[in-house]
């Protein structure tokens, strides 16, 4: 077995293992590898061993990977900041946008085009520079998306802070996510949980995992 089979193998077993602890069906969970900053020969041997699900985070980089591989059955997730003015240009590949977080990226998504789902990004930092609305305002925003044309809302995403035990984030996040489904009750996905504390995120009810360096190994520096 290859080392990136290993690791794709390991990973798969501490999610199955987690859901089993959790007293949950795998097939509620879907694990998207974040391949940034990796080779499109990377994206084929991961296809290979039958992932479908590609995370990235940078529009131009994503691109040129989905377009090299669309031959393949590949389904794409944009999960980092979205510029407004590339977001007509990231639906030419990506099915699933995790980072929808401003009126204004809402309004360059939307129009007619085939259905996009949507999580809104919820920013756990006092850092309003990060990524992702504070959950206060999740409510209102999953509203907007849920409202728009060709966007469906499908649930909240976000990034465990640094130094915080995951599972209090996690905990902050299921909370929200309760709150968003009040509002829009089919919008109950929740994409959290990377290499570092994707067990607690099924703990805590994910179904999104975002899995980067724990299955592709260290990220080359970026050129
Ligand atoms: C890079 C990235 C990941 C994956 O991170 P790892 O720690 O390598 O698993 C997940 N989510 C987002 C938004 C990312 O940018």
């Amino acid at each position: 077995m290859s080392e990136l089979a290993d690791r794709l193998h390991q990973v798969d077993e501490r999610i199955a293992g987690a859901a089993r602890a959790a007293g949950r069906d795998l097939s509620d969970i879907t694990r998207i590898v974040v391949t940034k900053f990796q080779p499109v020969s990377m994206i084929r041997e991961l296809h290979g061993l039958g992932v479908r699900d590609f995370g990235e985070n940078r529009h131009q980089e994503a691109a040129e990977k989905a377009s090299e591989g669309s031959g393949l059955d590949l389904t794409w997730h944009f999960v980092g900041q979205l510029q407004s003015k590339k977001a007509r240009q990231a639906l030419g590949y990506a099915r699933v946008v995790h980072s929808v977080d401003r009126e204004s990226l809402i309004a360059a998504l939307a129009g007619e085009h085939p259905v996009v789902d949507c999580f809104v990004q919820l920013n756990l930092t006092d850092d309003p520079n990060r990524g992702g609305v504070r959950p206060d305002e999740a409510p209102r925003m999953a509203e907007l998306v849920a409202g728009a044309d060709g966007l469906r809302l499908i649930g909240v995403m976000a990034v465990a802070p640094l130094g915080v035990d995951p599972r209090r984030a996690f905990a902050r996040v299921r909370e929200t996510s309760d709150r968003v489904r009040a509002i829009v009750p089919e919008a109950d996905r929740i994409s959290a949980g990377m290499s570092g504390d994707f067990w607690e995120a099924v703990e805590s009810g994910a179904t999104h995992l975002r899995i980067g360096t724990a299955i592709t190994g260290n990220r080359p520096d970026p050129a």
